[in-house]
């Protein structure tokens, strides 16, 4: 076990284990994340044969980042793990802070048409340590706190749901890096059953769905997702966490050069969405240069924009970042690949 995928409760009762007071738990949550330091032999108000235990039970170590590309108001890292696997991670700037989209999988079995991660099949989870791991090391090289973290990275965070869960216990914690629930996103392709799941959690954390078309005609030639868990069940579900939460959600729609760009499926999309606590993000597509698909012309989003504006529906075009570094989904790692 490592020791950043340890929730405090955890290390609560690790403590308890070894029959020891439980508040040394959050002696040691103060070292990781609130000094930062990266070995035991630093935390000092420890006792050494203490620090001895948990050096055996428990590894210290961090990937490595291997690249770092900056544009203008974005920094993006690539990230390599123990095993050699790598993700990556995107910073961006805002007025209101500083945001880490961070990657929840090695690779991706979604398999939706037109994303760069899912070129890659899953090749394993990460874990909350990984995960945790991204933060720290993007605030100690930036040398700044993060106020946001999107999981919107490589990787369906629902695919990954317990490790994803115990993340965000790790970093929400007071005694931990404090990043408040609301501050945090996670947004998912619908995987209904876990949408359920955290529903019930009934936390404060923000969800975003990945609808990407207004009915099941195009989401399922775009989203192999869908076929398993069609629109009309996927709204329903996040009806229900509307109702229990009483928190807004995030649609975000990329455009889709006509695919899913026409008149007819905006005024598709406001039905379907009509009632519902919610907003859409509408996201202009990031072309890749593996994939087909072509990214709708500016005119043609701000009518699609209009035309849910006209509705009635809360809409968003989302501010584009990134993309002269090739910063979509997958598209840092994917290019890292083809050069070694
Ligand atoms: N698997 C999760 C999270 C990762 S993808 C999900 O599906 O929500 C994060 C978002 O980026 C998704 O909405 C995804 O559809 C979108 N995305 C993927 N490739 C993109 C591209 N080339 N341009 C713009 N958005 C893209």
């Amino acid at each position: 076990m490592h020791i950043y995928s340890q929730s405090l409760e955890d290390l609560e009762n690790y403590f308890l284990n070894i029959n020891q007071k439980k508040y040394k738990a959050v002696q040691v949550y103060d070292w990781l994340y609130k000094k930062f330091v990266t070995s035991f032999d630093e935390m000092t108000n420890i006792k050494k044969e203490i620090i001895l235990k948990l050096k055996e039970d428990f590894l210290f170590d961090a990937p490595k980042i291997i690249k770092i590309q900056k544009g203008k108001d974005v920094c993006k890292y690539l990230f390599k793990f123990q095993d050699n696997e790598c993700v990556e991670a995107v910073v961006m700037f805002h007025d209101y802070g500083t945001s880490l989209c961070l990657s929840t999988q090695v690779g991706c079995n979604m398999n939706c048409a037109f994303c760069e991660s899912g070129r890659r099949k899953k090749v394993r989870n990460l874990s909350p340590a990984e995960m945790v791991s991204q933060i720290l090391l993007v605030q100690q090289n930036l040398n700044k706190r993060l106020s946001h973290v999107v999981l919107m990275g490589i990787g369906e965070p629902f695919d990954n749901y317990d490790n994803v869960m115990k993340f965000i216990k790790i970093i929400n914690n007071d005694h931990g890096l404090a990043l408040g629930a609301r501050h945090i996103t996670v947004s998912t392709c619908g995987i209904i059953p876990k949408i359920k799941e955290f529903t019930r959690q009934n936390l404060q954390v923000n969800l975003a769905i990945s609808l990407h078309a207004p009915n099941d005609e195009i989401r399922n030639k775009i989203m192999r997702i869908n076929k398993v868990y069609p629109l009309k069940e996927l709204i329903k579900v996040i009806k229900e966490y509307i109702k229990v939460t009483n928190r807004r959600v995030t649609f975000e729609y990329i455009l889709l050069k006509n695919i899913n760009d026409s008149e007819k499926c905006a005024y598709e999309l406001a039905n379907l969405l009509r009632g519902l606590n919610c907003y859409v993000n509408l996201i202009p597509y990031n072309e890749t240069s593996h994939i087909e698909f072509k990214r709708t012309e500016e005119k043609n989003i701000l009518k699609f924009y209009d035309i849910l504006k006209k509705e009635k529906i809360a809409v968003t075009i989302r501010r584009e970042f990134g993309t002269e570094i090739a910063s979509a989904c997958g598209q840092l790692r994917s290019n890292y690949e083809e050069e070694v």
